[in-house]
């Protein structure tokens, strides 16, 4: 039998896995199925203007450990632009910047006090934060939220004012979970901020790519794997695992081909990986229960070229409105054209809208918060609906996410859908590539 560890799926997860493998002296053959690496992280040169373009804005954070020690590891972590301290602007409908600007101090002084000098809250909404923070670094009792909670009962239940929870939990909530807070677990939102926010400013602050996210890793890490012997093969999909007596032995191809292998790791999402699954043992095999019931959550992306500039902010978290961020690509990517990025995370009741009634919106709400953009003249758009952009992590998805080592031999599981205890992230990914390696090693 061959030596070498199947990996399926060529995003954060597989790439992880497959570099962690490689410098460990394995022999690698990852195979994705699309012409391109980077699956839901990736990007693109836009067909009509030439310009790099994202699936979607991705943020990166300072508590990203897993991530950046990957990028230092392919070399590319330079490629990142981690602000100084976290500094986030806000813009209200009205048009009214705002800014949470967190000092150099110890946590949770550094967060404390930004929120303390910030004129995004009231005097109540700031004690009310503070008292919150309490709770989470508190870790326990009463305070914690419970198995079944959403983040809107557990931070009702905790004292945060509606207001406060409109224009500041919430947003991070769905910028973090990509799940309406009614709907998101208040169990995983905790462990988001108490690492996000509440563990040490260098882990709070903000990273952007100053390249196109495929720029960032993908083509350094299949040269880090082939340089270690390993092979890196696009256009490749896979059919389904090759199980028997309980063993994975490797993968199908389609049409007669075969790849044996001592292991798999299977990097695909978890509705890809159902399919890869032999059906009588993907529905009696408890284990597998996440793979057919997870459920997903959309992000949409709207891309903006405008004749001339509209904002000299960089980014900014837009309040009152259903767009959510708006990110300076031509900024960000020092780039000549004046091209800008809008998001809409968690977003169900918006995905089955027309790409003409969503632009509209987000013409009609930029033009609100930001009066600049009635005088632009609009050159170019597009549009990009993720409808799987994650899974959706509801109390109940946090049950039904399973352990890279799988009850059948020989077969590991990656993917952010896995149980990282993180929500669908880089961070999750690239966690759970490690993970499985590790599983794998031992
Ligand atoms: C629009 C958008 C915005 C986001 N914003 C952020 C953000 O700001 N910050 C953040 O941290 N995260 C963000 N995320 C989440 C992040 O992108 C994902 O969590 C992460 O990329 C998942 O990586 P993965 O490797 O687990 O899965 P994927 O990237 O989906 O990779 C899986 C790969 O497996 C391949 N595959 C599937 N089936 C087969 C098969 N049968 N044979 C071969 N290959 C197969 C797929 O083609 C795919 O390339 C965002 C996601 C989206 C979509």
């Amino acid at each position: 039998m061959s030596d070498e560890i199947i990996i399926v799926g060529g995003g954060f997860a597989g790439l992880s896995a497959g570099v962690a493998l490689a410098e460990a002296g394995k022999r690698v053959c990852l195979l994705e199925q699309k012409p391109h690496l980077g699956g839901r992280a990736r990007s693109f040169a836009d067909p009509t203007t030439g310009s790099i373009v994202d699936n979607g804005q991705h943020l990166f954070m300072g508590c990203y450990h897993a991530t950046i020690k990957f990028l230092k590891t392919i070399g590319t972590l330079d490629r990142l632009h981690f602000q100084p301290r976290l500094n986030v602007p806000f813009l209200d409908r009205d048009g009214r910047l705002t800014r949470l600007d967190c000092p150099d101090l110890p946590s949770p002084l550094h967060l404390l006090m930004g929120v303390a000098r910030s004129r995004s809250f009231t005097f109540k909404q700031k004690l009310e934060v503070v008292r919150l923070g309490d709770d989470v670094r508190r870790a326990g009792g009463e305070a914690a939220p419970t198995a079944n909670e959403s983040v809107t009962e557990w931070l009702s239940r905790r004292g945060q004012s509606e207001g406060l929870q409109r224009n500041f939990w919430d947003l991070l909530c769905i910028a973090a979970m990509n799940e309406d807070p009614r709907i998101a677990s208040a169990q995983l939102f905790e462990r988001v901020l108490r690492l996000a926010l509440f563990s040490s400013p260098a882990d709070s602050r903000l990273g952007i790519a100053r390249v196109g996210l495929s720029d960032c890793y993908t083509a350094a890490a299949s040269v880090f794997i082939e340089a270690r012997g390993g092979q890196v093969h696009t256009g490749r999909n896979v059919k389904q695992l090759m199980i028997a007596d309980g063993v994975c032995r490797g993968v199908d191809l389609g049409a007669g081909n075969v790849l044996e292998g001592a292991s798999v790791i299977s990097a695909a999402p978890w509705q890809q990986f159902a399919t890869l699954m032999p059906g009588d043992l993907l529905r009696s095999e408890p284990f597998f229960a996440g793979a057919l019931a997870l459920r997903p959550a959309p992000i949409i992306s709207i891309n903006l070229w405008f004749d001339v500039p509209i904002t000299d902010l960089e980014f900014v978290g837009l309040r009152g409105t259903n767009i959510q961020w708006l990110f300076d690509k031509s900024r960000i990517l020092s780039a000549s054209d004046h091209c800008i990025a809008l998001v809409l995370s968690g977003a169900h009741e918006h995905v089955s809208r027309s790409k003409e009634e969503l632009l509209a919106i987000s013409l009609r709400e930029l033009g609100e918060v930001l009066p600049s953009v009635r005088k632009a003249k609009l050159l170019h758009s597009l549009v990009i609906k993720e409808r799987f952009a994650t899974f959706s992590p509801s109390p109940e998805a946090e049950l039904l996410r399973p352990n890279a080592r799988t009850p059948i031999r020989g077969l590991f599981l990656a993917g952010d859908w896995t149980a990282t205890g993180l929500p669908a992230t880089i961070e999750g990914a690239v966690q759970s590539g490690y993970t499985a390696a590790k599983e794998v090693l031992g």
